[in-house]
């Protein structure tokens, strides 16, 4: 009998690869387990075994695989079959969903090493002078890697040397698969041996009388080990002794102290004990036993609480429960809150069981919260991540809990899979059995809509914690402001009032621009030009700080031009605004207060959000002028007024979510306003103050906006009441993408007749020099989505065979968002 495996290769294949293996291999592999094997005429991948089987390919003459890389499977069962829900739902392979699933350090990959050819002795006098080099590092080292031989000789471009010793034959090429995961290791020290006696001791200590700060180090390390019994850090004997680690370093080298290196966890837990969780007041007990009771009949439940009314509190007693049964949690939030206050909040509670997961996160510290969770390691009890975690290794969920379930940042846009973490961990937790609780202040009309429907448990909680008046939410019309002359650069006069009396109260001020950068568009007043981005179909936008113009789609930047690019004029003129303005505009009218700006600009690297943060808390900062960002759940006790600046550029985005999201922003910012006793204070600029969304706003009205917007899904078949699947083509010709998307446009209507609008060029129709059109289908619920999902594959397919159309590239987004 012949065994074979089905493996899943981390590439966009549509089938499965089939090697053959051993009857050995065949008794020890396991679904789960990692193998390197061929692909190609000279590559070699990691493919994860999916199946393993009897059936020989008919296609094909299998391969045999290279080496079995695991011991153990490092994929469970319950992660194969969501990864199979992943790619059947969202139309991707399992080599997508492998991709995004596994650490890239997982991922082994293969790298071109070299090594000396033992074939031959080589004349070393026919060599020229880089090659020798090369050749002889060899003579000291079994092997090196490409970049080895470029630092050796200096540049870049190295493998013509290589090629040439290649066939010198003085050196052979392999590729190598290795681990990239490297555990992190700790430096300690102790004393040397030599002084393990008492008199080697006291002799060493007079010896170092006269080099007092040597002395104090060793007296400490003494005293350190002596309280806590424990190996000491170099870090912590430097901090401890307060001397520089070079004086610690100076003992090493002279060999009165010796380092040694222990492996540990990267990520780690450094608090206090453990706190008791809050004693719930009766709204949220109330709630509580709610969840709790629709919880005996529903797998999914919706927490519909206002801003700051104690969610989290509620979370921690479900979690508490949970843990009591030996089981995991997850909870889930959107990318960016992740790092700051709610993580601190749930280390209070849980201490060392709570692991955090998320994109600033390295590839090593992601292993390892990996390897905790696969191990059902105390340490992972309950993970806290951004969407990426839905794919983490439990073994036994009890519970999922999507805070902020709105978010639109749940969805992945791209690359596949365009997975929907909330709709995704719904999945998950059914497979485990678990419980999915989804909270949110403004709910998605998707999520309200399931809980209206009957389909989710639904739970209200309508009093802030403490009885906290909602903020007072007061509309400024601008264009009136405008007219009367009560207007300084972006700030009307009611404006500039409020934050004046707020500074007065020792209070702080959050402003929000939905927009980064200075002004968006500089415009030529002479004719009319401006600068636009080589690669895409948008205007560059100005950012004043760097003096640059930059594109927000692919990165692009240039110098701030000083006179027009299309006529020379140099009466440039910029046209609306972004964060950076707003804040350069603040420190002019409040020249006393301290002002800090938050968008993506001013929080790359892992911690600039977290300072910012923390800045606020401390009260460094007086005036905060930030983006979506601030919307994020923080919780600010001295933020008496929220200002947004200009509401009308949210409301008028092309999109049919537009006024949903504008609503659900605007009612978050205005939840940072005012949580403590004092009433918080909201002013919304806008064009147009009888906007429906802007008094819904401002009567704090969901079920009135909620009802409206349904309104228009209902008439406009759109989510939730109809399914969506977009369609993308990309080409960098746009006459190939348009006559392509015509074609596939065409051939869906065969199908689905007019519930397929487009092609249609979007809004930005070039992005990175590649022309973009969309096709989108809507789905009435009656119709079945796996056949819908069928033809679309088969016209795809079709789509695929024809030459002309080959290098258009097709991306297809379920539920789009
Ligand atoms: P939400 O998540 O609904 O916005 P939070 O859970 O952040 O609300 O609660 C708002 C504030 O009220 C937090 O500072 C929190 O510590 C406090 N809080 C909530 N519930 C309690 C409670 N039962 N006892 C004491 N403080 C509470
Ligand atoms: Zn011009
Ligand atoms: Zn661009």
């Amino acid at each position: 009998m012949r065994y074979f495996i089905d493996i899943i290769l981390p590439i966009p294949l549509q089938k499965l690869f089939t090697y053959c293996i051993t009857a050995a291999e065949a008794e020890f592999l396991k679904p789960g387990m990692r193998v390197a094997v061929p692909f190609g005429k000279s590559k070699i991948y990691t493919g994860l075994v999916f199946r393993i089987h009897n059936e020989a390919p008919t296609v094909y003459e299998a391969k045999e695989i290279h080496q079995i890389l695991d011991e153990t499977p490092i994929v469970n069962s319950i992660q194969l079959e969501l990864w199979h829900w992943i790619s059947k739902y969202y139309m991707c392979t399992l080599g997508d969903v492998m991709r995004a699933a596994l650490p890239s350090a997982f991922i082994l990959e293969s790298e071109t090493v070299v090594t000396r050819s033992s074939l031959k002795e080589v004349d070393e006098s026919l060599l020229k002078d880089d090659e020798f080099l090369i050749y002889e590092a060899l003579h000291h080292q079994s092997s090196l890697k490409i970049h080895d031989i470029s630092n050796i000789l200096d540049k870049k471009n190295v493998l013509p040397v290589i090629k040439r010793l290649i066939e010198k034959e003085a050196i052979a090429v392999e590729e190598e698969v290795y681990e990239k995961y490297k555990p992190k290791l700790v430096r300690y020290v102790k004393l040397h041996v030599n002084y393990s006696s008492e008199e080697a001791l006291q002799d060493l200590l007079d010896k170092l009388s006269r080099a007092p700060k040597q002395r104090d180090v060793v007296m400490t390390l003494f005293s350190i080990s002596a309280t806590t019994r424990k190996p000491v850090k170099v870090s912590e004997l430097s901090n401890e002794s307060k001397v520089s680690p070079q004086i610690v370093k100076a003992l090493i080298d002279k060999g009165v102290l010796e380092e040694y290196y222990i492996q540990t966890d990267r990520v780690q837990y450094s608090g206090d004990e453990n706190e008791a969780s809050k004693n719930l007041n009766e709204h949220q007990q109330t709630a509580l036993k709610e969840v709790k009771d629709s919880f005996k009949n529903q797998n999914v439940t919706l927490l519909h609480g206002v801003t700051s009314s104690g969610k989290t509190e509620i979370y921690v007693k479900l979690i508490e429960e949970v843990f009591e049964k030996g089981k995991q949690v997850l909870y889930l939030l959107p990318e960016i809150a992740l790092t700051t206050q709610l993580v601190n909040r749930l280390q209070n509670y849980f201490g060392e069981q709570v692991s955090i997961f998320h994109s600033k996160y390295s590839t090593n510290e992601r292993v390892e919260v990996w390897n905790n969770v696969l191990n059902n390691s105390a340490k992972a009890r309950i993970v806290l991540g951004a969407r990426s975690s839905v794919f983490l290794p439990f073994k036994d969920l009890g519970l999922i809990i999507v805070d902020e379930e709105h978010e639109q940042s749940f969805k992945q846009f791209d690359p596949a899979p365009r997975y929907h973490a909330r709709d995704t961990a719904v999945i998950l937790a059914n497979i485990h059995k678990a419980k999915t609780l989804l909270g949110s202040a403004t709910p998605s009309l998707e999520s309200y809509f399931n809980a209206k429907q009957g389909k989710y448990g639904f739970v209200e909680l309508l009093h802030r914690f403490n009885n906290v008046l909602m903020p007072d939410i007061e509309l400024v019309d601008i264009k009136d402001k405008h007219k009367r002359k009560r207007m300084t650069g972006h700030f009307s006069d009611r404006l500039i009032k409020e934050i004046t009396e707020a500074l007065d109260e020792k209070q702080q001020v959050i402003l929000f621009q939905n927009r980064r950068g200075f002004s968006p568009i500089v415009e030529c007043n002479t004719c009319g030009h401006s600068p636009q981005c080589p690669n895409c179909d948008v205007s560059l936008t100005y950012h004043q700080y760097r003096s640059q113009l930059r594109c927000h789609y692919c990165g692009y930047n240039m110098s701030m031009v000083q006179d027009c690019m299309a006529c020379g004029s140099p009466d440039l003129d910029s046209k609306g605004f972004g964060t950076e303005q707003i804040e350069e505009e603040v420190k002019i009218l409040f020249p006393d207060a301290k002002v800090a700006r938050m968008d993506l600009d001013t929080t790359r690297g892992k911690y600039g959000y977290e300072k910012i943060i923390t800045a606020l808390e401390q009260q460094k900062i007086d005036i905060l002028v930030g983006t979506q960002m601030l919307t994020k759940g923080l919780d600010f006790r001295n933020v008496k007024l929220v200002g947004i600046m200009n509401a009308d550029n949210m409301l008028n985005f092309p999109d049919f979510r537009a006024h949903e999201r504008s609503f659900q922003l605007m009612v978050q910012v205005s939840g940072r306003a005012g949580r403590t006793e004092e009433r918080g204070k909201v002013l919304i600029q806008t064009y147009n103050p009888y906007h429906n969304i802007l008094q819904q706003v401002s009567t704090n009205n969901f079920i009135d906006m909620f009802n409206e917007q349904m309104n228009d899904r209902y008439n406009f078949k759109y989510p939730p009441v109809y399914k969506q699947i977009k369609i993308t083509l990309k080409h960098k010709d746009y006459n190939r993408v348009e006559n392509a998307s015509i074609w596939f446009a065409k051939s869906l209507r065969q199908f689905f007749g007019n519930s397929v609008l487009g092609p249609e060029s979007p809004p930005i129709s070039r992005i990175r020099n590649q022309f973009h059109k969309n096709i989108l289908i809507k789905i009435p619920k009656k119709q079945s989505l796996a056949k819908t999902k069928e033809a679309i594959i088969k016209v795809n397919n079709s789509f695929s065979s024809i030459k002309d159309f080959r290098s258009v590239k097709v991306i297809l987004n379920v539920d789009n968002f």
